[in-house]
């Protein structure tokens, strides 16, 4: 296999961390360290083959590295995948060989929770490392992050209506959100506190009328959710939901929601929105607020100053929105750009300071 012409995006270290005694098999990725240690959730799947969770984990790395650089962060982008089958194959002498292995980095990468894995399953890992954030509220970590996540889409959304109609309010808008979970019950509290009428649709009927007996609004199908006639429209459930067949149909001109991956192919769908005039908020800049609470409960800092940076959302994604009008690329085009300035003046800072530069 092939292994360093897949690493076309400058990853700085891949690891293959092996204990067939307990049945791990991981790949650990640190994509860049410009910036700070590299952060990045412990995702557990059962993938097909190796280089499918390869692929996976190399993408998902490089991810990190943009969107904490774009969030301001001192963090560095890092992923972590573990091939097995999340129902059936977890226990504690796994999620301790993986802690080790995490411990024999000395820091360069932070795990923490993400698709397949638990908080529970962190309180394993952090039995054999202290580079595990993410950990539950008892064991001294942030607990849940979805209200502060729920706060920064929040401020993005403002930050939208503001360059879409000249002023940022919610009185006498309309949003619709997709998936009344974790984040999207918290959006849909905040939407309500700022006045805004409510449209949502989830899988879980009950969850549809537990928000609307307390927020009121009104639940719609899910086949009705993208025609909407709405001034926003939030996706809070999956990803891939923004593509060929959707996008025609949209008649909201602002898309702004916390789920990850909204575009089903970034460049195409991204392109295609902006064409017809839809304002999209990059998903991995409006989400970021989950990032921004394990990045305050790594350096101990209070719960406000979490949900202060989660508000600061709102700058970039103003910031963000000049770019894209000014230099006429979509708003995902000019969040990239910024994170790679960014990254480009640490990695030139870096080659300053240990001399790297002088002949
Ligand atoms: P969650 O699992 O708590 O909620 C997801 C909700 O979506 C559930 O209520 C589910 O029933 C609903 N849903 C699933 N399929 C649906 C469909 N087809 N139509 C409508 N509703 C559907 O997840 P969450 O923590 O609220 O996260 C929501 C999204 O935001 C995810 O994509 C997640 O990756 C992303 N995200 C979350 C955080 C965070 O802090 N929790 C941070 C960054 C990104």
């Amino acid at each position: 296999m092939a292994v360093f012409e897949a690493l076309t995006h400058g990853h700085e270290q891949v690891v293959f961390c092996n204990d067939p005694e307990v049945g791990l098999k991981a790949i650990i990725a640190i994509h860049s360290t410009a910036l700070g240690p590299a952060l990045g959730g412990c995702r557990m799947w059962p993938y097909h083959n190796e280089a499918e969770a390869l692929t996976d984990v190399l993408r998902l790395s490089r991810g990190m590295t943009y969107k904490a650089a774009v969030a301001g962060l001192n963090l560095g982008g890092g992923k972590a995948v573990i091939i097995a089958d999340p129902a059936k194959d977890k226990s504690e002498a796994l999620f301790r060989a993986f802690g080790r292995h995490v411990q024999a980095l000395g820091g360069r990468y932070i795990t923490a929770e993400d698709v397949g894995t638990k908080v529970k399953d962190m309180a394993f890992i952090r039995m054999e490392t202290k580079f595990v954030t993410g950990l539950s509220t008892e064991l001294g970590g942030s607990g849940d992050p979805s209200p502060v996540t729920a706060l920064g889409v929040f401020s993005g959304i403002q930050a939208c209506l503001d360059a879409v109609h000249g002023n940022d309010s919610l009185k006498g808008r309309s949003v619709a959100i997709q998936g009344l979970g974790n984040v999207g019950y918290n959006l849909a509290r905040y939407l309500h506190q700022a006045g805004a009428t409510l449209y949502f649709c989830d899988i879980n009927h009950e969850r549809e009328l537990a928000i609307q007996k307390e927020f009121g609004g009104q639940v719609v199908r899910e086949e009705e959710f993208y025609g909407l006639e709405v001034d926003v429209l939030s996706p809070c459930a999956l990803g891939g939901i923004l593509n060929e067949e959707t996008i025609p149909r949209i008649k909201a001109p602002i898309v702004a929601g916390a789920a990850n991956n909204q575009l089903r192919d970034e460049v195409r769908d991204g392109r295609a929105l902006h064409e017809r005039g839809i304002l999209y908020a990059p998903d991995y800049v409006i989400n970021a607020g989950g990032l921004i609470n394990v990045y305050s409960e790594i350096h101990h800092y209070p719960r406000e100053r979490a949900l202060h940076e989660a508000r600061s959302i709102r700058d970039v994604v103003s910031r963000i929105l000049q770019i894209s009008r000014a230099e006429r690329v979509t708003p995902s085009a000019a969040s990239d750009h910024l994170a790679e300035v960014r990254l480009n003046m640490a990695a030139h800072l870096r080659r300053f300071y240990t001399g790297e530069n002088r002949t």
